[in-house]
């Protein structure tokens, strides 16, 4: 095989790795009704008309493809953000339950510490008291 481009420019082949200069891919086609020939809109090249119909039919089929897997990615887009809003629900859940441990921790703390208050203003108390008896007893 040459790096030559040919003397009649191929249909375009979309599975094709050669590349043929400045040839014509003849994309866009049109069709001569009374002479039955199909023609190139850009180099006005006169096409074989089996290998205009491969092309279409090529197109077709990778168009088809297309749209499937546009639509399978659309489900798993859709079975992603599902996902997404039940981990948020799961996190916001587990953040409110972190909270009520938190509180329920401090609540806890605090009434310890209220409880040591209150025996250590009830010793304050009692030796105030015996102070007093002291002293009373005294004068
Ligand atoms: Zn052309």
């Amino acid at each position: 095989m040459t790096d030559e481009p040919p003397d009649v420019c191929p249909v375009f082949d979309e599975g094709s790795t050669i590349s043929y200069g400045n040839c014509c891919a003849h994309e866009r086609t049109e069709i001569e009704h009374f002479q039955r020939k199909v023609i190139c809109i850009k180099c006005r090249a006169v096409l074989d008309p089996f290998e205009v119909l491969l092309q279409y039919a090529r197109k077709e089929r990778l168009a088809a493809h297309t749209d499937e897997s546009v639509r399978e990615a659309r489900k798993r887009l859709a079975a992603l953000e599902a996902e997404e809003r039940l981990t948020k629900a799961r996190l916001k859940n587990a953040k409110r339950k972190d909270a009520d441990v938190a509180v329920a921790e401090a609540k806890k703390a605090l009434a310890e510490k209220h409880s040591r208050a209150m025996y250590a203003l009830d010793e304050a108390i009692g030796m105030i008291e015996k102070a007093k008896r002291n002293l009373e007893t005294q004068t």
